[in-house]
């Protein structure tokens, strides 16, 4: 890649984003395709051919020999299958290049090798993924040459949602309609849209690839098994917005520069807390479109660190001991016509609507304390939150002393009832004193934050879609959202319901909001005292998605149906229990191969130490006696912990069914993981480094 970067030249040069449909689709097929985009009007086969002729040139121009139909299915990463464009040979054995709208708007790929968690028992194995034009498509450029890269959404034969996006499209809908209804009660009339908008920060950590390629647990696991920590970790805090390596910047330059070439925003990048962790966050776009870069974006900060000798880490916690990574959701409510629901605003008026929406939101998170916890369950996960560095396993809403004051003055003078004897809005609105954007601190340790706009959710793990989260958020508000339209319809007086209203929900949710130290111990007892669950782990989480409260709430808004919660349910059970699974045999792997015979040796290197200088005289062994005891005493633990794991690995085929599998992997074989990762890190303290089958914490993260 070159030198100098004309970035307004690059931003979205390989994207078929509007001005490139505007530019190349006859009139009326471009208006055809905006309606649908942005009024969801049914797209004609006719339309879809025209858009797909142009489509295909255009790829094809950028260097594309392929197409593909690009989804997330529930395996934690996309998938896709490549066609070319290649049609049959003709008589003159030459080949034409076509793409049909019917091979743009469907494909057909096999359901049956995608999670589908029982649902596929009872339903054909056939799967449909849909082109989802609301979200661009874009050519994208590896060694497998140029891919024409269509986002779509993937249904079973019977239109259950396989998929992330299905859902999260759903819920935008039903988010959507429900914003707009409670807006028109406020007086406007212009807005068409409202869309959920979401910035996401990405973490991450580099490390070199050669040391990487020399780790079994980092090569099958994502993260270290094994490994004690260097005499020096985190606590300088020298790393936080460091300067940037020059191995590093080069890298997120290129990182840069193919972001903005698929349109992605990367926008802010710095230093992480952990030595060789960084972060990276684009602007904030419409959720779906979030969600389809996120996932762009991590492919190519995996890609490009390949390139530059590294492997770019997105577990959540790829080393015990220092600080794992998670990726913030920014998540905020926006009408096309620009305004932000989340936002204050200047004038009385606006503080009444905001105040409404805000109280509105505390009362979804309330209640729905525990999906939004679900949402953010991942194995990896499991290891970061409530750990003093995370957002603990508790849901509480931090809002700053400001408007924390606000809700408290309203709760307790019930200035709704003062309003309506005054002229309208303004008496009961004078009583709250103005609030300004910025004018609290930031609060790092709070799972779910207001920042000034929107609301920061920052329990998502690293390397998990963010489209969970936003499926809960968007369907939790817009829940609340129709209960307050229902009232509001229904009230004589609309001012006084509106007041009663945020006095209501602000008295009976208070408890969710906490400005406290979200890292604290004592912070756990309280929310305890409140009532609030608090759920460690992603197996205590996942029961979340089929209570009856959860049923209800989706499907009375069409996001999912039960038995597409049961299935999620059942396949989030078995990721748990198979990374488990992986993650115990790779420590016995290790722990057979690599550990023992090392430990083995250098033992033999002491004995034989001992019985030479023993032979030379009366010479004191008594240090390398020390260490060969201590050391066969560690290697003696080791053993022992071992073949405990191996015994439990043998037993989770023979929990029956993916809840109880899950179950037993938490509570049995975690901890012997635990039990068996302890003596080998102390043997790693002891043992000569030369001697030490693997590159240590040290090696890996401050040597990159
Ligand atoms: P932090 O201090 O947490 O790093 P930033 O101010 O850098 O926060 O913003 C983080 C993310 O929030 C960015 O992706 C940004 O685009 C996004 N963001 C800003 N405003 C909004 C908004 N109104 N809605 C959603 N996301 C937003
Ligand atoms: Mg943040």
């Amino acid at each position: 890649m070159s030198e100098y970067v004309d970035v307004v030249e690059i931003f979205g040069c390989d994207v078929f984003n509007d001005s490139v449909m505007q530019a190349r689709l006859p009139k009326k097929i471009y208006k055809e395709l905006k309606k649908t985009i942005e009024e969801g009007k049914e797209l004609s086969l006719e339309t879809a051919d025209v858009i797909a002729h142009e489509m295909k040139e255009w790829a094809i121009e950028k260097g594309a020999t392929h197409y593909s139909h690009w989804f997330q299915p529930l395996t934690g990463v996309t998938a896709e299958k490549h066609d070319a464009f290649i049609s049959a040979p003709m008589d003159n054995g030459k080949v034409l290049m076509s793409f049909s709208g019917k091979e743009l708007i469907k494909g057909e790929p096999d359901a049956s090798s995608f999670p589908s968690g029982g649902l596929r028992a009872t339903f054909e194995a056939r799967g449909y993924t849909t082109w989802d034009c609301t979200s661009p498509a874009f050519v994208r450029h590896d060694a497998a040459g140029g891919t024409l890269c269509i986002p779509t959404a993937f249904c079973s034969y019977t239109g259950e949602a396989l998929d992330q996006k299905t859902p999260l499209l759903r819920s935008m809908e039903a988010v959507n309609r429900e914003a707009l209804r409670l807006l028109r009660l406020f007086g406007n009339t212009t807005s068409k849209k409202v869309t959920p908008s979401v910035g996401a920060e990405q973490e991450y950590f580099l490390i070199d690839r050669e040391k990487w390629l020399q780790r079994k647990d980092l090569i099958y696991t994502g993260r270290t098994l094994f490994g004690a920590m260097p005499p020096k970790g985190q606590e300088m805090d020298d790393h936080y917005f460091g300067t940037i390596r020059q191995r590093v910047s080069a890298y997120m330059k290129e990182v840069n520069e193919e972001c903005w070439r698929l349109g992605v925003t990367a926008k802010t990048q710095h230093n992480e807390v952990a030595p060789a962790q960084h972060e990276l966050a684009p602007i904030f776009a419409p959720v779906n479109i979030a969600a389809d870069q996120n996932q762009m974006m991590m492919r190519i900060l995996k890609k490009v660190a390949t390139r530059h000798g590294m492997r770019c880490i997105l577990h959540e916690k790829p080393f015990a001991g220092l600080n794992g990574s998670g990726k913030h959701n920014n998540w905020s409510l926006t009408t096309d016509d620009g305004i932000n629901l989340l936002d204050p605003g200047k004038n009385p008026h606006e503080n009444i609507q905001f105040l409404l929406i805000l109280t509105c939101i505390l009362k979804a998170v309330d209640e729905h304390a525990d999906l939004l916890r679900e949402s953010a369950a991942d194995v990896g996960n499991d290891q970061r939150l409530g750990g003093q560095e995370a957002p603990p396993a508790v849901i509480s809403v931090f809002l700053g002393e400001q408007l924390e004051d606000v809700l408290e003055q309203l709760i307790s003078t019930g200035t709704a009832t003062r309003s309506i004897e005054g002229s309208k809005l303004e008496t009961g609105v004078k009583t709250l004193p103005d609030f300004m954007k910025d004018a609290t601190d930031r609060n790092r340790t709070s799972p779910f934050a207001f920042t000034g706009n929107k609301f920061e959710f920052r329990m998502v793990g690293s390397k998990d879609s963010i489209s969970a989260c936003n499926v809960v958020l968007n369907t939790i508000a817009a829940e609340v959202f129709r209960e307050v339209s229902d009232r509001l319809e229904k009230a004589e007086d609309f001012d006084l319901e509106v007041h009663n209203i945020i006095k209501e929900f602000a008295t009976k949710h208070q408890r969710i909001v906490f400005n406290g130290n979200g890292y604290a111990p004592e912070w756990e007892e309280e929310a305890r005292r409140r009532g609030l669950p608090n759920l460690p782990s992603m197996v205590d989480a996942i029961p979340a998605l089929t209570t009856e409260k959860s049923v209800k709430l989706f499907e009375s808004f069409g996001v999912f149906t039960r038995a597409e919660l049961e299935s999620r349910a059942e396949i989030q059970y078995e990721i748990y229990a198979k990374a488990i699974n992986i993650e115990a045999k790779t420590m016995i792997d290790i722990a057979t191969k690599q550990i023992i015979p090392a430990v083995i040796r250098y033992t033999t290197v002491l004995a034989d130490s001992i019985n030479t200088v023993k032979a030379v005289g009366e010479i004191d062994v008594s240090v390398q006696m020390d260490l060969l005891k201590k050391t066969s005493k560690l290697l003696k633990q080791v053993n022992s912990a071992m073949s405990k794991l191996s015994k439990l690995v043998d037993q989770i085929p023979q929990q029956e069914e993916g809840r109880k599998r899950a179950r037993f992997c938490r509570d049995k074989v975690v901890p012997a993981m635990e039990a068996l990762r302890t003596p080998v890190d102390e043997l790693e303290m002891l043992v000569d480094k030369e001697m030490w089958p693997m590159p240590s914490y040290g090696d890996l993260i401050f040597e990159v």
